[in-house]
């Protein structure tokens, strides 16, 4: 994470508050939340005892994502992430794909892994270390063929107050959804913020209190590790939570195809998605979906502390 010269930061903020004022921000657009919200078995075809009855009504979207930095050290072999793509995929999750600038600009395959993988339904989300590259980024990726969404995947909570639309070459990025939020730069043990669940964040100093008038959806992807996601889950079963939707997300290395800080592959991925098919709150969504979705629901927060 470069440090910002206070001079560009305070062009930036000119810059972002001007935009903001002019640009009125767009809804959330009408999703396929319909679809995967919870619909009631009609009685007549209810065999009495077949099923336990619902005891509740909380929601568990996971999502999948994945982070490419700007250094070509850790960038991912392009055929092997397509495949690991491909198996994730056709096991029913829906994964995004955040790039920095470094990569959009230096990997000759970008483009090729950007098509293939939106055809695979994966999509991209946007991910810089310097905020002011953020409509750069998503301008870089419709170059190429793709269709960044209005995710902010990764950002320093700091930052909450300058969050805004950004114009880059003409092309305006709005963002809508906060997801990653860090409170020290450089991917730092200890920094990020592991909260699962979602809310609209206040101010970047109050950042964990909702704020029903606010605009940016946070969704907290939690630790990312499966054996947490197994015990969210399993609280769900239990009751513990009324929220309606509670998010959580993987989050898979680029090298090694791993989910962070872990060993865990496709194999123990495999066998966790099939876990999470035995329950019946559990719904695989992309992190713009989930925000979507939590809207759909009602805006209730549901920010759960996993650390
Ligand atoms: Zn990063």
């Amino acid at each position: 994470m470069k440090r910002i010269l206070p001079l560009i930061l305070a062009l930036f903020l000119t810059t972002a508050c001007a935009i903001t004022s002019t640009i009125e921000a767009a809804p959330l657009p009408a999703t396929e939340a319909d679809t995967t919200s919870p619909t009631s078995v009609p009685a007549e075809t209810s065999p009495a005892a077949a099923q336990p009855a619902e005891t509740n009504t909380t929601l568990l979207y996971i999502s999948g994502t994945t982070h490419i930095e700007s250094k070509p050290q850790v960038w991912p072999d392009v055929d092997a992430f397509l495949v690991f793509l491909q198996q994730v995929t056709a096991l029913g999750m829906k994964w995004s794909i955040g790039a920095d600038i470094g990569w959009l600009e230096g990997e000759p395959r970008a483009a090729e892994l950007i098509q293939a993988s939106e055809a695979l339904g994966v999509q991209w989300d946007v991910h810089t270390h310097s905020p002011q590259d953020r409509a750069k980024a998503a301008y870089l990726i419709t170059q190429m063929g793709g269709h960044p969404n209005s995710v902010v995947s990764g950002m320093l909570v700091s930052e909450f107050s300058n969050i805004g639309p950004q114009t880059y070459q003409g092309f305006t990025w709005t963002p809508q959804v906060l997801w990653g939020g860090t409170n020290c730069p450089g991917h730092r043990p200890g920094c990020d913020d592991l909260a699962a669940g979602l809310w609209i964040p206040l101010s970047a100093e109050q950042y964990t209190t909702h704020n029903p008038n606010g605009q940016y959806v946070r969704v907290g992807g939690g630790t990312h590790q499966l054996k947490d996601g197994r015990m969210l889950a399993q609280s769900i079963a239990n009751g513990q939570y009324t929220y309606p939707v509670i998010s959580f997300t993987l989050m898979v290395a680029p090298t090694t195809l791993q989910i962070v800080e872990s060993d865990d592959g496709i194999a123990e991925i495999t066998a966790f998605v099939s876990e999470m098919n035995g329950y019946t709150f559990v719904r695989w969504a992309n992190i713009e979906e989930t925000a979507q979705a939590w809207r759909a629901a009602g805006s209730v927060p549901s920010r759960i502390e996993m650390e």
